[in-house]
């Protein structure tokens, strides 16, 4: 029998990774998004990766209606959520269509999980929900969460906070957050990857893309903060990774016979600062980077990294890969990309 789940976002950056993942475990991914943030490209990259075409439904999930159908259609083994707006930046500009979009979408879905008695959802959170550490800047899941500073960092913060409520008038549904924290890197076939829409907001996109000539130099925001190298620090975690910790939480969630609602970081529990980023990708590639000291990022945490040992113990998950084979990959997509 096919164990369906449901992938809103399917299409996009994690979730396409995570399609793959879930189908070499047995999973059956049935695909919900409307490609406003995705690329046909992925597309046509996991039909190449698959060998066949997935299930895929072209859907707005704030359509309560036709969401409600995908339930009707299939018997889910469980939903994991990733359809959402993610540019910080943009969600400053716009935080009517960020709230909108990103809380009218898991509200729909949570609902309709308790219609149609779905025991296991997996929400994408973010390492955003810790906002910048006070002391000690490796963050375990009982570190306590902070007032974010974006539009964006809200919608995660309150999706888990509608997440606790609705655990609490629906015991019995076992729920699970996973909190990223810098996802990077590509498929290591490099026929799927991070498709920025315009000029990316995030490092690695933008590393890669300077190396192909899209931009003359990367500018690193900041070199005075109070680290080992003056840049700031981040937990860079491979997609491939990150796709696998998504199977490993449902196949958690599966097993237990209870609702429970955890939360569980999703990161290497190494940091990496932006300097060694581009260190490392120049070793990696043996190109030279060109890049620039800028003023620092309005907002930015200076450091933070995950303790991720509650993946390991939980979820029998941890990470596989390092910060080289996430930056040899994702310069292997671009150069696909380029290439097209
Ligand atoms: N960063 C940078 N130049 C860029 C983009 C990002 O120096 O063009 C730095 C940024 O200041 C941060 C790190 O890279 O310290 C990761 O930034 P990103 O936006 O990818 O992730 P986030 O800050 O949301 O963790």
């Amino acid at each position: 029998m096919n164990k369906y789940v449901l992938v809103t976002g399917g299409a996009g950056y994690i979730g396409s990774h995570t399609v793959v993942a879930l189908l070499q475990q047995g999973y059956t991914p049935v695909i919900a998004d409307d490609f406003r943030n995705a690329n046909k490209i992925v597309l046509a990259g996991l039909r190449s990766i698959l060998g066949h075409d997935p299930l895929l439904y072209p859907i707005d999930i704030c359509d309560k209606q036709a969401l409600t159908a995908l339930f009707d259609k299939y018997t889910f083994e469980g939903v994991i959520h990733f359809a959402a707006y993610k540019a910080v930046g943009e969600s400053v500009d716009k935080p009517l269509e960020y709230y909108q979009n990103n809380l009218v979408g898991l509200i729909n879905v949570l609902s309709l999980l308790q219609s149609h008695q779905v025991k296991n959802f997996v929400f994408s959170s973010s390492c955003t929900v810790y906002g910048e550490p006070k002391g000690e800047k490796e963050v375990s899941e009982t570190t306590p969460k902070q007032l974010p500073e974006s539009p964006y960092g809200y919608t995660k913060w309150m999706g888990e906070q509608i997440i606790a409520d609705f655990h609490r008038s629906a015991p019995e549904i076992k729920l699970m957050n996973l909190r990223y924290f810098n996802p990077v890197g590509a498929h290591p076939s490099a026929l799927i990857g991070e498709f920025p829409i315009g000029k990316p907001n995030n490092l690695l996109p933008f590393v890669t893309q300077t190396a192909i000539g899209k931009y003359p130099h990367l500018t690193i925001f900041g070199n005075d903060y109070p680290t080992r190298d003056g840049s700031c620090i981040r937990d860079y975690i491979h997609v491939q990774d990150l796709a696998e910790a998504h199977v490993a939480a449902l196949d958690f969630l599966s097993k237990q016979q209870e609702g429970l609602l955890e939360a569980v970081n999703i990161g290497t529990g190494t940091g990496t600062s932006v300097l060694e980023i581009v260190a490392a990708f120049e070793r990696v590639t043996g190109l030279t980077l060109p890049h620039v000291i800028g003023p620092r990022r309005q907002g930015d945490v200076i450091e933070i990294y995950a303790n991720a040992t509650k993946g390991e113990q939980l979820l029998g998950w941890k990470a596989r890969l390092g910060i080289e084979d996430a930056l040899r990959d994702a310069w292997a997509w671009e150069q696909h990309l380029a290439a097209l």
